[in-house]
């Protein structure tokens, strides 16, 4: 995908990010516009646009991106009072960014799942 997709750029190393965890697969890294107090990302290096097209494209990368979201939870301290692991898909689901990502909030209690 290359230079048009931010998220690939972030991988290369051509958009600086706070990355907090890295496999050889996945990058996690804070977001820039936090909408919680902990709001991380969690990628795969690989481009997908969106997580069902990764999950249908490669299912055991789906898998080691819940994994570091996972971990990540952990690090940050989320497990015991819980957080929300989130895919926006598409335009109803309010993606902007289009190379796949799960937002990892907590923090503090985060509300209801939907503002009606
Ligand atoms: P979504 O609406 O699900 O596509 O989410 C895209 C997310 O990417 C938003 O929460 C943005 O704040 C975040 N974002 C955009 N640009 C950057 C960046 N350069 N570094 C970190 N996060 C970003
Ligand atoms: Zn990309």
């Amino acid at each position: 995908m290359g230079t048009d997709c931010l998220f690939c750029r972030i991988v290369a190393g051509e958009i600086p990010a706070t990355i907090v965890r890295e496999t050889a697969t996945t990058l996690a890294f804070r977001d820039i516009d936090p909408k919680a107090p902990t709001h991380v990302l969690v990628i795969t290096k690989e481009h997908y646009a969106d997580v069902a097209t990764l999950a249908q494209g490669d299912p055991g990368l789906a898998g080691e991106l819940l994994g570091t979201a996972a971990v990540v939870a952990e690090e940050e301290g989320l497990t015991v009072d819980g957080f929300r692991l989130m895919f926006n898909t598409g335009p109803y689901g309010g993606q902007e960014v289009f190379h796949v990502h799960a937002h990892l909030l907590g923090g503090a209690p985060l509300g209801p799942m939907l503002c009606r």
